[in-house]
């Protein structure tokens, strides 16, 4: 083994020769033409510098990458479509295992089952699936990697009708930190399962997914644009939480409402919020589910209509790109005056003109869900919160996140608990056990002394082994 020093810092690119001659993708040093584009990831305020890239070719180099990096205890990040919010999906001084590469799509339409590369992103697996008519429940954006999105839990456009990505999960093949490639089941290890549904990337690093698909063709989609009153937001919880299952709703309280083509331009950077939405069902039961928004105001833009289900994450894209921003999230038991007034006050106050809280209404198959079946537990919470606050200018960094940490806290005052781990910042342990409730965190835990004892998978919401 050529890696003999165990500070990574000591390494020039001749010490990774090993990496080199075990890996069939290509492997990025730092002098690499190729090498700063290849470290960035969707945060940009996440700077970091692995000391090399492996762009792995397949499960192969997988193993091999773990093997040298648990041999010369380097420092090991894992990366499918690099857009955890904290920043794992990078290092500096380690190894950046690059899974995009990773990227097959296999359909059974007859059996309605996928396997996908575990670096495939949401978008090319949506598109893949819709071809045969088919969908699995994957989150709002397109450029989401199924890595970081499944191991999380997954909550999207079709959570209220086919539950979490994790709860379509069938099975998935892991490369262990003993350098094994295992499968995971309901029979296969079944402990290493559960773990993988909502536990992040702690337990192993996933190559394939198999997943559960559904029929589904064309959806009534897109966003109604509401005034952002107080009226609207109270309704909202209510309309959404109380619709048919097939109506599943992302919405967005905004400082200002950007410039999409549907928004008319007076409004534009006015607050407003939008209720985007996808009803996967009838279009007229459809129509009927979301008339109760219009009865409590007058949308400011109405951009409901029949389409794909593919086009639905167009609507996401731009919000989806490459740029700074600071976080929040929580779940709210419901949202009422308290919670309503709190992120009015935020959002009349905002750091960032584009501030905003999204509010996502949940129920329906994902609260059908026993809390202990996956390591996804906040089943019963009818609303998730996640606050982003995008900004240009990185010496500001720290005001955002206090706007974002402020709201944060009137909101746990409201009654808010919890944390959606895939939305949770670089927060050390106590944004982990946020994520993970007690009973959770401990069989977590468990599962990763059997699976990681020595924590090499620890560049993530990290669950250390149980001692
Ligand atoms: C613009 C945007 C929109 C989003 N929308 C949604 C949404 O609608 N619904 C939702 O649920 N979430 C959403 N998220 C959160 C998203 O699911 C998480 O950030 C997720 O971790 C991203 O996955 P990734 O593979 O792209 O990220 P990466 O940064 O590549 O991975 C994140 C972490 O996951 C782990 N990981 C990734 N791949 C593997 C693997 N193959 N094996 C083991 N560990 C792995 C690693 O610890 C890694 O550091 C969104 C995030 C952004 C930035």
């Amino acid at each position: 083994m050529a890696l003999s020093a165990s500070d990574s810092r000591r390494y020039v690119p001749g010490d990774l020769g090993a990496l080199a001659a075990r890996v069939q993708g290509t492997i990025l040093f730092p002098d690499d033409p190729a090498y700063d584009e290849a470290r960035q990831v969707n945060n940009a305020a996440i700077d970091r510098r692995p000391v090399a890239i492996v762009r792995a070719a397949g499960a192969d180099d997988v193993v091999a990458t773990v093997a040298v990096a648990r041999e010369a205890g380097v420092p090991l990040a894992v990366r499918s479509g690099g857009h955890s919010v904290a920043g794992h999906g990078t290092v500096d001084d380690g190894i950046l295992l690059d899974l995009a590469g990773l990227a097959g799509i296999e359909i059974d339409g007859a059996a309605r089952v996928a396997w996908a590369g575990a670096g495939t992103k949401a978008g090319a697996y949506v598109a893949a699936t819709a071809a045969h008519g088919l969908a699995t429940p994957l989150g709002d954006s397109a450029a989401v990697g199924l890595g970081g999105l499944t191991l999380g839990g997954g909550i999207g456009w079709l959570a209220r009708k086919h539950g979490l990505t994790i709860d379509n999960l069938l099975a998935a093949e892991v490369v262990t930190a003993d350098g094994q490639l295992v499968r995971a089941s309901e029979r296969e290890n079944p402990d290493l399962f559960w773990a993988l549904r909502g536990g992040g990337g702690n337990f192993g690093i996933a190559t394939r997914f198999q997943f559960r698909l559904h029929p589904l063709g064309t959806v009534l989609g897109g966003a109604l644009v509401m005034p952002l009153t107080r009226d609207v937001l109270r309704a909202h919880g209510s309309i959404a939480g109380s619709a048919p299952d097939e109506l599943t709703t992302i919405a967005v309280a905004m400082a200002g409402l950007p410039p999409m083509p549907f928004v008319p331009a007076d409004q534009h950077g006015r607050p407003g919020f939008a209720v985007m939405l996808v009803h996967a069902g009838d279009l007229d039961a459809g129509r009927a589910a979301i008339a109760p928004y219009r009865a409590v105001a007058t949308p400011l833009a109405d951009a409901v209509a029949p389409m794909p289900y593919p086009a639905m994450y167009r609507l996401t894209e731009a919000a989806a790109e490459r740029g700074r921003s600071a976080h929040g999230t929580t779940f709210l038991p419901a949202l009422d005056d308290r919670a309503v007034d709190a992120i009015l006050d935020a959002l009349s106050r905002p750091t960032s003109p584009m501030a905003m809280v999204q509010l996502r209404v949940l129920g329906g198959e994902v609260g059908r869900v026993a809390p202990a079946d996956t390591a996804f537990a906040f089943r019963d919470r009818p609303v998730m919160v996640v606050i982003i606050v995008p900004y240009l200018d990185p010496a500001e960094a720290g005001r955002h996140q206090e706007w974002a940490g402020g709201l944060l806290a009137s909101l746990r005052d409201a009654g808010a608990s919890g944390a959606y781990v895939n939305f949770v910042g670089d927060e050390g342990p106590d944004g982990v056990r946020e994520a993970y409730p007690g009973g959770t965190f401990d069989r977590l835990a468990l599962v990763k002394r059997r699976w990681d004892p020595a924590n090499l998978f620890r560049l993530n919401q990290n669950v250390p082994p149980m001692a």
